[in-house]
């Protein structure tokens, strides 16, 4: 069943994970899900703004675990479709030119639950008494027909029907809330363009608590006994939301929820305008306090910013991994030189087989590439200054944000910069510096600069 096109599409990119599909776009997603937590039972229609890029015959969608009942089309007659091995696949009567706009609505249901991937489960997942849906990078089928690419990014409304003691939260902002009886409704709208991976739904029994409301509400949600626990661990989000907005950019969202499961979870995860924890990540004693750096900063670098293949993923984790030592020297912490020197020493004593510009599918989330791409950058701030560097930043977030990059356009935006800066003996220092880092597997020379702290 697969066409030619699918098979050139998968062989230019290993990195797709065999998820999506370029030959469409999908514009915007409407959900309208009920879900019933004590069985796990999901129902939902989708419906899907399509914007074809190629002539083409099929839709191919990614739909994992759930049955579907009813598919239709608009702007093109549908011939039949069918569902399997995790692809729905819609064949057309006739042939749909490029740009074509297309409707599709999909009912389906069942009971949703997580798919294994080499990385571990992920999608939707049931909790003790709730859901947490994290699906980095391949999940969000679990529980929607979507275009499963990071690069095809979409808005959303999402509609969840719940049962009353629970609070749902999604991606986006609340701007409906229906109690009927014993259930709720509750609506998100998402307005920014967001990866499939990063659409969310959470559930449980919650409390909902304000952190800080500069530059954009910083909310908690958690289960009511986590509170006090929650706002001394987090008493200082307000001021890592300035540090980062001073560093990065203007946070790039209208507000941003912290979800902190009642289980533990093995690690958080980021969704767009929200973050995953579980409770043992507020436990004092466990050293977890960076991972509420780093998810924030994927904020900036995944969501905002996204990357166009899994290929660039260095993007999203080597800014997330120098958030957290960024952070720690704002707050009077290890200074990021100091850390930046320790993971070197670190790095040095493993294996040097990874490159990091294309580490290849296996070892897209193997943890050298979050630190060498710390390092990486760290190098870069050595070698441009930090006023530089922290500009080169910020036009980064502010020229791509609702879009996605690749690792070519940060060498190309390095060197506008460095030629801006410096000139043309800087640009090539820094595409030196960047070739050494991205390029070859063999660890470039710690960096030498300056003892400075950030501004
Ligand atoms: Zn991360």
């Amino acid at each position: 069943m697969t066409t030619g096109g699918t098979r050139r599409e998968r062989a230019r990119d290993p990195y797709a994970l065999l998820h999506g599909s370029t030959a469409f776009h999908v514009a915007h997603y409407d959900l309208d899900l009920t879900y019933r937590v004590r069985t796990n039972r999901l129902t939902g229609t989708a419906t899907l703004r399509i914007r074809t890029r190629e002539i083409l015959t099929e839709l191919r969608l990614d739909l994992v675990g759930l049955a579907v009942t009813k598919v239709q089309v608009a702007g093109a007659t549908l011939a039949r479709h069918q569902h399997r091995a995790g692809r729905l696949v819609l064949q057309l009567a006739d042939e749909v030119a490029a740009e074509t706009v297309l409707t599709v609505t999909v009912r389906y249901g069942g009971r949703p639950g997580p798919i294994p991937s080499p990385w571990g489960p992920v999608g939707w997942e049931e909790l003790e008494d709730g859901v947490v849906v994290a699906s980095q990078p391949t999940g969000a089928p679990t529980w929607f027909p979507c275009n499963d690419r990071p690069a095809d990014k979409a808005t959303y409304r999402t509609a969840v029907t719940a049962e009353n003691p629970y609070r749902v939260v999604a991606h986006g902002v609340l701007v409906d809330r229906r109690v009927r009886g014993s259930s709720t409704t509750w609506v998100y709208e998402e307005l920014h363009p967001t990866a499939s991976y990063l659409a969310t739904v959470q559930i449980g029994r919650y409390a909902e608590i304000l952190l800080a409301s500069v530059p954009v509400p910083q909310r908690a949600v958690l289960p009511a006994h986590l509170v006090p626990l929650a706002r001394r661990r987090l008493a200082e989000h307000g001021a890592m939301m300035a540090a980062f907005s001073t560093l990065f950019g203007p946070y790039p969202f209208p507000s941003y929820t912290v979800v902190v499961t009642a289980d533990e979870l093995e690690i958080p995860l980021e969704a767009q305008s929200l973050s995953i924890f579980g409770a043992n990540h507020l436990a004092p004693t466990r050293g977890d306090e960076r991972l509420i750096p780093h998810e924030l900063a994927h904020q900036w670098f995944g969501n905002s910013v996204s990357v166009a293949s899994w290929q660039h993923l260095w993007l999203n984790e080597g800014f997330a991994c120098y958030a957290e030592w960024l952070w720690s020297e704002a707050s009077g912490g290890k200074s990021a030189d100091s850390l930046a020197r320790l993971w070197h020493t670190r790095l040095a004593g493993l294996p040097q087989d990874l490159v990091l510009a294309d580490p290849g599918p296996a070892h897209v989330f193997d943890d050298r590439v979050y630190k060498r791409g710390a390092l990486t950058l760290h190098a870069l701030r050595g070698a441009l200054g930090d006023d530089a560097f922290f500009a080169l930043v910020r036009a980064w977030t502010k020229e791509h944000a609702d879009l996605s990059v690749t690792t070519t356009e940060f060498r190309g935006h390095c060197a506008a910069h460095a030629t801006a800066v410096g000139g043309a003996s800087l640009a090539l220092t820094v595409a030196t510096l960047l070739a050494g880092w991205l390029d070859s597997p063999l660890l470039p020379a710690p960096t030498k600069r300056p003892a400075g702290r950030a501004r």
